[in-house]
């Protein structure tokens, strides 16, 4: 198998890891070490999958006990760096092109159920045993060392055999009161691969849940696996078919009382996970599990879902953007069916981050969604024809400027002020107004005339065919004036 599953290795990786492959490869037979292929990468390779990463493990020889430590530092390319994950000899090796995971073998236990568990140590056996269901408890010997006496495929849980049949099974009955978190994993991997939970690891959840094991669990740590969860669907995963699952398992509920998947959310969420595979928008910068918690918590009382991102440990600022998504998501919906002008879009949406963005663009209709794609495909990175800097230069000052910026930029987007000259006559009728108004209570001042209709004669719109504005009458070329937004 040496041969094959090394061609069917470096067939599926990036050159940058690849190479960084190689050489830790290259090391371990210069050491004479035995080194492994294990868990996912093997599980896919018999699947016939493509590779997402590679998981090495080293089993050192007494006179080396940190062996992956040193096979990593021995190894990275110059200008690479190791990274040393914990005192067991985890490490990554992260080079301009890649990067790489090698870990020692390691026994855990644990000391209560729901706990971190206690690692030290241990063989390779250990290291399978360890491990949340037997398709994931598969090694390749990869070293002429690790080769020696083995079979090829190292296989102590008959993990090939439930990759065959389609099965995720735990290995003990206390496997999910140890670390309730794999009932997560089981529903992401599941989900993944289109595997079942077999028929005993459904028992053995269902106790654990029973038993009230998914409330020792911190919060960080339930968050860590849903944001594995909602990263998996950039990799093609339907969120909301891994939740299903959660829910038909009554993993939510022992999560968080009353917690579940509405069928509301079910369309949204699959939305999203095929806009995360796909962007239809680029995004600088989307943490696809707070736009995941923000749809499908919308759907959610807002009691249940307060308490689920308090136990989920989100707090500050993101919480509290979820927690008003719905209102926002409303409100938005509203407006796109209605609005008349680019403007319009732009004013709503403009202040936005790309995960609340795309939560709306989920829940949108497809004329929302359309609008909202037009507004951040053309209309969001455009920039009207003056600066701040220009209104400066114009005579204008203080809050006026901003308000002047955005009345601007509205009529622009619409159609209704084309040119720097236009821009600049509008600035200044909002600065003459602003003038005759109260000095004492400038702020207030300026935003109220840039809500008013202004007088500047404007050239007819020239802009590829504009929508009417809801900032402007209907056009009465040659000319028309600004009117104030009417919503
Ligand atoms: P893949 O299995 O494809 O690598 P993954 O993204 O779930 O997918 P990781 O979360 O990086 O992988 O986990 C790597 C391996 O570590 C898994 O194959 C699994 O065997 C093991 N593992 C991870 N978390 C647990 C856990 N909570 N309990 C037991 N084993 C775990």
């Amino acid at each position: 198998m040496k041969g094959p599953v090394l061609d069917a290795v470096r067939r599926g990786l990036a050159p940058g890891v690849v190479a960084l492959f190689d050489a830790v490869l290259a090391e371990a037979e210069r050491l004479d070490v035995a080194l492994y292929l294990v868990g996912g990468p093997v599980r896919d390779l018999l699947l016939g999958r493509g590779l997402r990463d590679l998981d090495l493990i080293v089993d050192p020889r007494e006179d080396m006990p940190l062996a992956a430590e040193g096979l990593a530092r021995a190894a990275a390319p110059e200008g690479a760096q190791v990274v040393s994950h914990d005192r067991f000899g985890t490490v990554r090796i992260e080079a301009a092109d890649g990067a790489l995971d090698v870990a020692t073998v390691r026994r855990e236990s644990y000391a209560r159920p729901g706990a971190l568990p206690t690692v030290e140590l241990g063989t390779l056996d250990d290291d399978l045993r360890r491990r949340d269901f037997t398709v994931n408890a598969l090694a390749v010997p990869i070293s002429t060392a690790a080769r020696r006496g083995r079979p090829a495929l190292i296989d102590p849980e008959g993990g090939r055999a439930d990759v065959g049949s389609g099965v995720l099974r735990i290995f003990h009955a206390a496997s999910f009161h140890d670390d309730p978190t794999r009932a997560l994993r089981a529903a992401r991997l599941g989900e993944r691969l289109g595997f079942r939970l077999s028929r005993g690891s459904r028992t053995a959840l269902r106790d654990a849940v029973g038993a009230g094991a998914f409330s020792a669990v911190s919060g960080d740590r339930w968050r860590r696996e849903f944001e594995k969860l909602f990263d998996d669907a950039r990799n093609g995963l339907d969120p909301a078919a891994a939740l299903r699952r959660l829910a038909e398992w009554h993993v939510l509920g022992a999560l968080e009382p009353g917690l579940g998947l509405p069928s509301a959310a079910i369309p949204a969420l699959r939305r999203l996970g095929r806009s995360l595979a796909v962007p239809p928008f680029p995004s600088a910068r989307l943490r696809p599990w707070a736009a995941g918690l923000a749809v499908w918590l919308a759907e959610v009382d807002a009691t249940s879902r307060r308490r689920t991102l308090r136990r989920l440990a989100v707090r500050g600022e993101l919480a509290q953007r979820i927690v008003e998504f719905p209102r926002l998501r409303d409100r938005c919906l509203r407006t796109l069916a209605t609005a008349r002008g680019r403007g319009a879009v732009d004013a709503l949406l403009g202040g936005l981050d790309d995960e609340r963005l795309l939560g709306i663009y989920v829940y949108a209709p497809p004329a929302g969604r359309r609008r909202l794609l037009r507004w951040a495909l053309e209309d969001r990175t455009r920039r009207p024809p003056v600066s701040g800097a220009d209104l400066i230069a114009a005579g204008l000052t203080g809050p006026v400027v901003g308000a002047a910026l955005a009345r601007i930029r509205l009529a622009w987007l619409d159609g209704a002020v084309h040119t720097r000259d236009e821009a600049i006559a509008l600035a200044r009728e909002i600065g003459a107004r602003l003038g005759r108004r109260n000095a004492k209570r400038p702020r207030t001042a300026a935003k109220r005339v840039a809500a008013e209709p202004a007088t500047v004669k404007l050239k007819k719109a020239s802009l590829p065919a504009p929508e009417p504005s809801s900032i402007l009458p209907p056009a009465s070329p040659p000319t028309r004036a600004l009117h104030p937004e009417r919503q």
